[in-house]
């Protein structure tokens, strides 16, 4: 078997590589933590999973996802790297980003209950989730929260769930 990693075939694969060093990991990681609103220009992968792992400490909606969106990443990358290895099935890196942005609409889709902060407020708006919720902001009965994003695991979880199509095969 080829021990370069299917993903960028540039180098060998490990896992340390795979999920570090990786610039097809770096390009889909960069992108699905822009949908979420976390920008990192530049940041090597490694340094961008440092960076983050730091930041992200906390519960406020915005690192839930950024979490969570993390967890996605990785998801997407062991799918396409198994995809790749078992099903001789390759998708392009633009192809694998789209499904990535689909995943992350949905996820950020199933925030239900958001605490009316200026920050989530400012965030929601950025990332374009929940126009319903936009719209309510000015009634204070609503409560929201982050059921569903209650842990970055529980949300992978979810994810994997979902029987959607796959809209890079379209
Ligand atoms: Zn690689």
């Amino acid at each position: 078997m080829d021990p370069n990693c299917v993903l960028c075939d540039k180098e060998i694969e490990t896992l340390e590589h795979l999920f570090f060093h990786c610039p097809f990991s770096e390009k889909i990681l960069h992108n699905i933590l822009r949908k979420v609103g976390i920008r990192n220009s530049g940041a090597s992968l490694d340094e961008t999973l440092n960076s983050i792992s730091g930041y992200l400490a906390g519960k406020e909606a915005w690192k839930m996802a950024g979490k969570a969106a993390i967890s996605l990443t990785i998801y997407i990358l062991w799918k396409e790297r198994n995809a790749r290895i078992f099903r001789g099935k390759k998708n392009n890196v633009e192809s694998v980003i789209r499904e990535g942005n689909y995943r992350v609409a949905i996820m950020l889709s199933k925030i239900n209950n958001l605490k009316l902060t200026a920050r989530n407020v400012a965030w929601a708006e950025q990332t374009g989730i929940s126009p319903s919720f936009l719209r309510k902001i000015g009634q204070q009965t609503i409560r929201y929260s982050l059921n569903q994003l209650a842990t970055a695991g529980n949300t992978l979880s979810t994810i994997q769930d979902q029987e959607e199509p796959n809209p890079g095969q379209a």
